[in-house]
């Protein structure tokens, strides 16, 4: 299987096949951001409870008072996503448009690079072991087979 993947990508440095896109999140934004990913193909997530501090600094959520923490870092979570190259500005947008009320406190997106992806299971590295059953690159395959492509 051949995959372009400089098609629809930035010119991440340093260049390699897969990124980690790293977001950190207001809590109650989390489901939201799940549900989009998992609707555009993404399957692979990891999330984890973190707490934070940045511009928001210590202040009290305006939606969420539960998030205030006491020793001014706020309750966050970080989403881990690794995926190859083609689709992480896809990701980027999506993890945006769900996430983003436009208060501060809504977060941060870092990209990083991969050097490879081993699935356990099978001892799968690079592209295989980054392509899921019913996936992003799955789904758009398939829809360009639809198109008669
Ligand atoms: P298998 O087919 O063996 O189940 P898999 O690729 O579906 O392999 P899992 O073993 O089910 O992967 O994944 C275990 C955990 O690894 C997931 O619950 C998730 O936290 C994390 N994970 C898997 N893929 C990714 C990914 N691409 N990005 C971030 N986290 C991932
Ligand atoms: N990019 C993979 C695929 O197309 C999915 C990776 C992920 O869900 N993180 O199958």
């Amino acid at each position: 299987e051949e995959y372009d993947f400089d098609d629809q990508s930035k010119d991440y440095q340093p260049s390699v096949d897969f990124y980690k896109v790293e977001a950190v999140l207001r809590p109650w934004r989390l489901s939201p951001v799940s549900s989009a990913l998992l609707k555009m193909g993404i399957r692979g997530v990891t999330v984890t409870d973190v707490r934070g501090f940045g511009a928001q600094g210590g202040s009290r959520e305006r939606q969420a008072g539960t998030e205030y923490a006491g020793d001014s870092y706020l309750k966050k979570v970080k989403l881990e996503i690794v995926v190859s190259k083609d689709q992480v500005e896809a990701v980027i947008d999506t993890i945006i448009d769900q996430a983003r009320t436009g208060e501060i406190g809504d977060g941060k997106i870092f990209v990083s690079p991969v050097s490879d992806i081993i699935r356990i299971r099978t001892g799968e590295r690079g592209l295989k072991a980054e392509r899921m059953a019913g996936g992003r690159a799955a789904m758009q395959t398939s829809a360009e087979g639809s198109d008669g492509n």
